[in-house]
């Protein structure tokens, strides 16, 4: 930091005073910050380190010596008996380490003897107090400036997730009389989360966008927007949910009898499970850890793994278990010192948008990108982000020239979460959707009805890379190697064309291409060469009909079994299969009658590429094994010993109930180990007839684990790992036969 003199650090320190009241009472009052978070916490950095300069230039009213803001005048003020304070902050695992080794001096403990402590999801919602007197919630409160918070009792009651009433604590206590004083003869005030999930603020937001309403930037705003509303029944139309994480006290009413009131546990964590027994929801990811390297594994593991959960997270809060051990700590006017927030990188960011370019996908379809100034968000540098199409665009207002709030989550994709409107300047531009491909100079066409504005060029060389990236995908034909620096330099050279012309590459023809090496050039015809085989479903997938995803694809294989009969099917013939209507029929009438993709597929064909479905046919296969008599009865005798050669009549049962029924659709399923009633060939044809994909090994993607007799190891411990679940060979049956 640059060093000042007094007289610029007290100016400075007046103005950053100002700018950081009014942006605390825009994000606590008014639920409608205009910076971003990592922004505030610049701003209270700077103070907090000028003020650490010149603590004779710390004021009462400095932001740093109070907690969030003062209360609205919209709501009747509750005091709070005992502070509900912030939490001082660490970044990385040193300023963790730090803190450990601050508690062990202030304690006078050894640096060797490890604390006890509770660590827990920091979750992104707001603080509230509820109040219980006799067992009954007669008061909840939001933390307002810590000592002095808003009444929003109506408005907590309609959050499901917050006890009206107590469990009984002493269910078998005989002091347990009818009355609630008798079993509750004490006032309770415990502190908690209300919080919104993820996908309730992101269909909030979507509403409010519809409506022309201002959208909240994160979970957290949404959620004490949602809370903070004069109108209980806004409220209650708002999924809030809420975790409990400390008691605020406990204390027995006048003349209470004794035994009836819990005794207080010594320990945070008894607390919780004691908060927990009375029916307050305690988060289950809390974990107790003894010294820091449990807490540095603690926050390891759910750097990631946060992301997979419902709600949003900003950190890990730690605090030290020990009641008595909290007691002697205290607190500065900000926070405790037995607790810290360890703070994740942010999520978000402000950022201007420079351009909105155009990008043309593979079906024809102009996506809008905003291109801004390059920013950090959850640890990546971010400068684009899809605006989706013009309707997005229009109900958002977003503008060239605007200041945008930008938000990144783990592998999510980046994306445009509101224009800061207060930071307009006038000099912002509409965005204007091109009348000509940018590609091409096509035209660009919308549909009524429709969102997306496509080229309608036939040839545009735009469409004809993203289309041959998506033949060569994975879900598709699999061609490994074939990806984008490829695909644009074989276009380029003019090698290829249409997709036809992959299966016609030479190896003198890849030879002459920029760093392609012998050995690399040989693999690519050797996965082209294989891709010959993937059948019908991935073929028709690769062509990339519109609507027609991989589902569909394998629907119309396991219908028509061939290309053929799928080109001369009429579109009520079309309608027929399970799960096609009139827009994937006439789509796929349309791909067919056309001139140009019919001779594309007589290429295919002529080139090698199998045109007839595999999976069914697996199934097809089987079948006819199973009804025909083995060879043994044909000649008059009896079924030789193996089960597994006899005509398998539970197999062609459950063939055409999944068949019918796809109870698989979307699934990836494992099976390991022996069944009993269905052969390894069986039950995999099985699951590919009821839509599902047979795997080979279990990973994130699988949905179940079919475990027969000696299942193999490596897979169950695995599916354990990753949390899948593992059937019997009794439950996959099961599934079969109720479908
Ligand atoms: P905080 O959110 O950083 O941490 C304290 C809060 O954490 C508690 O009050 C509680 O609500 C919450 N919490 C969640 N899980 C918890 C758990 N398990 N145990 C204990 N507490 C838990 O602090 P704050 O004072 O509420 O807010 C400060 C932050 O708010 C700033 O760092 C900034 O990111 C943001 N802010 C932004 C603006 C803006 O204009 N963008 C303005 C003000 C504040």
């Amino acid at each position: 930091m640059v060093s000042m003199d007094k007289a610029a650090a007290a100016a400075r320190l007046a103005e950053l005073r100002r700018e950081i009241n009014e942006h605390n009472y825009r994000y606590y009052v008014l639920d409608a910050p205009i910076i971003s978070d990592a922004e505030y916490d610049r701003l209270m950095r700077e103070l907090l380190e000028l003020e650490e300069q010149y603590p004779d230039l710390v004021t009462p009213d400095s932001p740093s010596q109070r907690v969030g803001a003062p209360p609205s005048e919209a709501f009747a003020v509750v005091y709070h008996r005992v502070p509900l304070l912030s939490l001082d902050n660490v970044y990385d695992v040193e300023e963790l380490r730090a803190w450990d080794g601050r508690l062990h001096r202030w304690l006078g403990l050894p640096q060797s003897e490890p604390l006890e402590f509770v660590a827990e999801l920091k979750i992104d919602g707001l603080a509230v107090a509820l109040t219980y007197e006799q067992g009954r919630f007669v008061r909840g409160a939001t933390r307002g400036d810590g000592e002095r918070g808003e009444d929003v009792t109506a408005n907590l009651r309609t959050v499901r997730a917050i006890p009206l009433v107590l469990r009984n604590p002493h269910p078998d206590s005989a002091t347990a009389g009818e009355s609630g004083a008798d079993r509750f003869p004490f006032t309770l005030e415990v502190r908690g989360e209300v919080y919104l999930e993820k996908e309730a603020f992101r269909r909030l937001n979507q509403e409010r966008a519809k409506r022309g309403e201002p959208l909240f930037a994160n979970p957290r705003n949404a959620a004490a927007g949602s809370l903070r509303q004069l109108d209980p029944r806004v409220t209650a139309s708002r999924p809030l949910a809420f975790w409990c994480y400390a008691l605020g006290y406990l204390e027995p009413l006048a003349g209470a009898d004794p035994v009836a009131v819990p005794a207080l546990p010594e320990t945070h964590y008894e607390r919780l499970q004691m908060l927990r027994s009375f029916g307050f929801p305690v988060n289950p990811h809390i974990r107790l850890c003894r010294g820091v390297q449990e807490l540095v594994d603690y926050l390891r593991e759910w750097e990631e793994k946060r992301h997979a959960l419902d709600y949003a997270t900003d950190g890990i809060v730690f605090k030290v278990n020990s009641v008595a051990l909290q007691e002697r700590l205290g607190a500065t006017a900000h926070a405790p010192r037995w607790a810290i927030a360890f703070k994740f990188p942010a999520e978000e960011a402000t950022t201007v948008i420079r351009q909105i370019v155009v990008q043309v996908g593979r079906t024809g379809a102009l996506t809008p990108t905003a291109v801004f100034d390059p920013v950090e968000i959850g640890g990546s540098t971010v400068s684009r982000a899809s605006l989706h199409n013009e309707d997005y665009i229009r109900e958002k207002d977003i503008r060239i020239g605007d200041t945008v709030l930008v938000h990144k989550a783990g592998e999510v994709i980046p994306e445009v979460v509101k224009v800061l409107v207060e930071r307009r300047t006038g000099a912002e531009r509409p965005f204007v959707m091109p009348d000509r491909c940018p590609v091409c100079g096509s035209e660009v066409q919308r549909e009524p009805g429709e969102a997306v504005a496509r080229c309608v060029g036939r040839s545009c060389p735009a469409q004809i890379e993203e289309a041959l990236l998506h033949f060569a995908s994975r879900d598709a034909m699999d061609i490994q190697g074939l990806g984008p620096k490829l695909a644009h330099q074989l276009l380029e050279k003019g090698l290829v064309k249409t997709m036809a012309d992959l299966y016609r590459l030479r190896l003198e023809d890849l030879l002459t291409l920029e760093r392609m090496g012998r050995k690399s050039a040989e693999n690519l015809l050797v996965a082209i060469e294989a891709s010959k085989e993937r059948g019908l479903a991935r073929l028709l997938f690769g062509l990339g009909i519109r609507h027609v995803g991989e589902e569909t694809a394998r629907e119309l294989a396991r219908h028509f079994r061939t290309m053929d009969a799928l080109m001369e099917a009429s579109e009520a013939e079309l309608r027929q299969v399970p799960g096609i209507g009139p827009e994937v029929a006439s789509s796929l009438r349309a791909f067919f009658h056309d001139t140009a993709n019919r001779q594309l597929i007589r290429e295919l064909a002529e080139l090698g590429v199998k045109m007839e479905a595999t999976g069914g046919g697996r199934a097809a296969e089987l079948t006819a094994r199973s009804m025909a008599p083995p060879e043994s009865s044909r000649e008059g005798q009896m079924p030789a010993e193996s089960p597994a050669s006899l005509p398998n009549s539970l197999f062609a049962r459950l063939l055409s109930r999944v068949s019918s029924r796809q109870p698989f659709t979307g699934m990836q399923i494992v099976v390991t180990g022996t069944l009993a009633g269905l052969t390894r060939e069986e039950a995999e044809a099985l699951i590919e007839a009821g839509g599902g994909r047979p795997g080979a090994s279990v990973s994130r993607k699988t949905t179940f684990l079919v475990a027969g007799e000696k299942p193999g190891e490596n897979k169950l411990a695995r599916a354990r790992e990753l949390g899948t679940r593992i059937l019997s060979e009794e439950e996959f049956l099961r599934m079969m036969e109720e479908a």
